[in-house]
């Protein structure tokens, strides 16, 4: 059968290199070309864009961004039984894909990388939260790519975009939506990959802002929304005792009642707090 690309279609690929998923590398594949097209889209700007993309299995998202024009595709690949599926697409695309054996975790994409950079992943589950949370923290801001176009486990998802008093507002809403605009713009069903996961998936895209939305410190920031919802169903002047001994005076001062639970604070409040805080432990 034609493919899009004139390339084998995937489960040819998959039969050729004997690509048994492997649950330990959270190995669930995309074989729809038109739909790892379509999630390509969805990062826009790709003609003018390197991407960076982590886990890229027997490549079908790799092909979807290389067809839909994209500049360079740097692909990170633990399994070094992908390499020879990915070469054949490299041939296809001369000079448009590099490929590194490796672990994303640890090695340094950067380096090879030419500004503007987008990410586009379906991430393997087992590193996809911690790759992200390192994504939106690096030691200066703005980060090395201006977008982020994510597949993660639907629930995840849906922590990452949460608004304040719903059940998966948190520390990874607050942290994505201060540094990013952050929506879903995509959900899929298990059957959509091979072999089908237990849950949804959903594709995440968050761009960058050049600042941080209001003015923190990170460790602060970080550190009272750990306090915070760590005992998310206690009262705010409870579960921040251990944050100064006059929290209840910091929390009026910023217009939070004490009384109040962490999830009902938006991102500004909590913002306003960690200022507070900072400003009082400088001061002692
Ligand atoms: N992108 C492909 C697709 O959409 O069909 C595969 C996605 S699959 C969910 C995740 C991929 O990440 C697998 O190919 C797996 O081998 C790879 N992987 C797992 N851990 C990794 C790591 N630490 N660094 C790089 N790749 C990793």
């Amino acid at each position: 059968m034609a493919t899009i690309d004139g390339l084998p279609p995937l489960r040819d690929v998959i039969r050729t290199h004997d690509l048994v998923a492997k649950k330990q590398l959270g190995q669930n594949f995309l074989l729809d070309l038109n739909l790892t097209a379509k999630i390509a889209r969805a990062a826009g700007g790709l003609a003018e864009s390197d991407i960076l993309e982590v886990g890229p299995g027997p490549g079908g998202l790799t092909r979807g961004l290389l067809v839909e024009g994209a500049r360079r595709v740097l692909v990170i690949e633990k399994d070094p039984r992908c390499v020879p599926a990915l070469e054949e697409i490299s041939q296809a695309y001369p000079g448009r894909l590099q490929i590194i054996n490796g672990d994303a975790l640890e090695v340094d994409a950067t380096a090879h990388l030419t500004a503007p950079i987008r990410v586009v992943a379906n991430l393997p589950y087992n590193v996809g939260t911690e790759l992200l949370i390192r994504w939106l923290t690096p030691k200066i801001w703005p980060p090395f790519w201006d977008s982020l176009t994510l597949m993660f486990q639907k629930e995840v998802a849906e922590r990452i975009v949460a608004k304040p008093r719903t059940e998966h507002y948190g520390r990874l809403a607050l942290l994505a939506q201060w540094r990013c605009d952050a929506k879903i713009v995509m959900v899929l069903p298990p059957e959509a990959f091979t072999p089908a996961p237990k849950v949804h998936s959903a594709v995440v895209h968050l761009t960058r802002l050049p600042e941080c939305r209001y003015p923190a410190t990170e460790q602060v920031l970080l550190r009272i929304t750990a306090m915070a919802f760590n005992q998310r169903r206690k009262m705010l002047r409870s579960s921040l005792k251990g944050l100064a001994p006059n929290i209840e005076d910091l929390l009026n001062s910023v217009n939070i009642p004490p009384t109040a639970r962490a999830e009902e604070i938006d991102l500004q409040g909590f913002c306003a707090l960690a200022r507070v805080v900072e400003a009082q432990e400088k001061a002692r």
